[in-house]
């Protein structure tokens, strides 16, 4: 898959892509697009970045978005629903939602600029979603995005993870294809 940073200058500091860019990076290649809003008002852009080619849109629970109501217009558009949680946010805020997701992405690192280090006391959360999500949607994949080495990537795979998003040890590595063969 290919992760996309949505930041809006608001929910977090920086700005980055939206959603002409998503639209572009489609007609380039045919990889899953997984867009990840780190944005106020995902129910406001919904439409807009389903219509550039998003195949799943992810977004904070923490946002100022209705969250059922989000989750609603994602699944109407036909594009795969993810929530986020921060890591101030308990594993238990996802749980009412679990049913109906396709993904949840526990942050590992605080949301909106890259390069920070993991913070292993989340592990616990991964394991938490991981045995919830076993009872009430065992297809529900569970992703960490932040601070992914081949290390912290063992870890989290451990505590129960299937994504793996790693930014600045991919990209910034040599060999690209050697270090995305190093975190399988
Ligand atoms: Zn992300």
């Amino acid at each position: 898959m290919l992760h996309v940073d949505v930041m809006d200058g608001h929910f977090v500091p920086n700005i980055s892509i939206g959603p002409p860019v998503v639209k572009s990076i489609r007609k380039a290649t045919d990889m899953f697009l997984d867009c990840h809003l780190m944005i106020s008002n995902p129910l406001a852009y919904v439409e807009s970045f389903s219509k550039s080619g998003a195949d799943l849109i992810s977004f904070h629970i923490e946002c100022d978005s209705d969250v059922e109501e989000t989750l609603e217009k994602i699944i109407n558009a036909g594009v795969k629903p993810a929530l986020v949680i921060k890591p101030k946010t308990p594993a238990e805020a996802v749980f009412p939602y679990l049913e109906k997701l396709a993904m949840v992405l526990v942050m590992t690192v605080e949301p909106g600029f890259g390069g920070q280090s993991f913070m292993a006391d989340m592990l616990p959360k991964i394991k938490a979603i991981r045995e919830k999500a076993n009872q009430v949607n065992p297809d529900l994949l569970i992703q960490v995005d932040g601070g992914i080495v081949p290390e912290t990537a063992e870890l989290c795979v451990e505590a129960g993870a299937d994504v793996l998003v790693s930014g600045s040890y991919i990209f910034g590595a040599e060999n690209i294809e050697n270090a995305v063969n190093s975190l399988r």
